[in-house]
């Protein structure tokens, strides 16, 4: 058959492994999955009764512009209800930007070493994709600014980063968009928004009033526990959001999750609650990095990047026989490094203790090796 050029060479994407394939495979009755940043406490208890409520009412389609979601978010963030367009997960957005923005012919900068479904979107659209390396986890804004030129079209920063958990500070965003021309879109995908600290992360929401081709994206998947129900959105000019309706799918979310992550919205006592958690137990990863001298970035979010100073594949593959699931780096082309999304203090104990037996055994190996020589 034939199909588009852009698609040579591409694979279809792995989310990675499944508890349901792990428990099959090793036998196992019980799996923890810690592998794609979600929300180890689950989500508001206010979601189910939400959903149970509206179960003998699926007949009818959708409201396909959300607007008692939208009417929610806008207050919620302070912004007009046509700065918001809702998707399938911000994997959807992401998606649609591509769709909307992108081209054979234009470009498209990001760091080469942050989420893999932006470039992967750019490519499938025929655009080129500009990859700047990273300076210690975290983008090189000064180096993303000399790439731009006048065919580039998109600019990501993600922030907090996946994988690495570092961030892009509030002035070098400002400098980023100072530096650029007013019709390159600037995307700003902030999935773990909920977890952040920092003093100096950027107050992108204010920010939009000053500059039209900012776009923030977020996403119900992550801190507020609902992946399932597939709702991210975006914030944005309302002409972004009128371009971006034109690529959209008349129905693209779920009644039922637009009914859930309305509950869960309501709910920010559970959002705080995880974020203490979140933090407390990220403190726990860092000791245990300080007592092996291991490296890792200091996150802003629910997961670690850490480096195992060993290839991870197998440290990884040791800890999915005992039922954990985490991201090893070779995914991200960082053999040595390992992903941890931050579980409960039960989950992470354990991770930490089979970790810890696993670095002392191979340094153990490594020291016989060396006295046999
Ligand atoms: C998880 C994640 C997303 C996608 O989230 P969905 O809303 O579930 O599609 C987007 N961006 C980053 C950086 C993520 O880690």
């Amino acid at each position: 058959m034939k199909y588009r050029q852009q698609l040579k060479g591409l694979q279809p994407y792995h989310p990675g492994k499944s508890a349901d394939d792990v428990k099959q495979a090793y036998g196992l009755q019980q799996v923890i999955k810690l592998a794609s940043n979600e929300n180890p406490y689950g989500c508001s208890g206010k979601v189910s009764q939400a959903i149970s409520h509206e179960l003998l009412n699926l007949s009818n389609y959708p409201d396909s512009s959300a607007s008692e979601l939208r009417k929610r978010v806008a207050e919620h963030l302070g912004v007009f209800q046509d700065q918001l367009i809702f998707g399938k997960g911000t994997d959807e957005i992401i998606h649609l930007l591509c769709r909307a923005y992108l081209e054979p012919g234009v470009n498209t900068v990001m760091s080469d070493f942050t989420f893999l479904q932006y470039k992967r979107n750019a490519i499938i659209e025929g655009a080129h994709v500009r990859e700047i390396p990273h300076l210690n986890g975290r983008h090189d804004i000064q180096k993303m600014i000399d790439a731009i030129d006048d065919k580039t079209n998109i600019v990501w920063v993600c922030n907090p980063n996946n994988p690495t958990g570092e961030y892009v500070r509030q002035d070098e965003l400002i400098n980023l968009l100072e530096s650029i021309d007013k019709s390159i879109l600037v995307v700003c995908d902030e999935a773990y928004f909920e977890y952040v600290d920092a003093d100096d992360f950027p107050d992108t929401i204010s920010l939009l009033s000053d500059y039209p081709n900012l776009i923030v994206t977020r996403t119900f998947s992550k801190g507020y526990g609902l992946a399932a129900l597939r709702i991210g959105y975006a914030v944005c000019d309302p002409e972004v959001v009128s371009t971006l309706n034109i690529v959209r799918e008349t129905f693209n979310t779920s009644h039922l999750s637009q009914i859930g992550v309305m509950a869960a919205l309501d709910d920010q006592s559970f959002i705080k609650e995880c974020h203490l958690k979140n933090r407390q137990e990220l403190e726990q990863y860092y000791r245990f990095c300080w007592r092996f001298g291991l490296s890792y970035y200091p996150s802003q979010a629910n997961f670690i990047f850490i480096d195992m100073n060993m290839e991870s594949n197998k440290v990884a593959q040791h800890l999915l026989s005992k039922g954990f699931i985490i991201r090893p780096g070779s995914t991200f082309g960082k053999p040595t490094g390992l992903r941890i999304t931050i579980g409960t203090p039960k989950q992470n104990d354990s991770i930490i203790a089979l970790l810890s037996h696993f670095v002392k055994v191979e340094a153990n190996s490594q020291n016989s090796h060396m006295l046999s020589q």
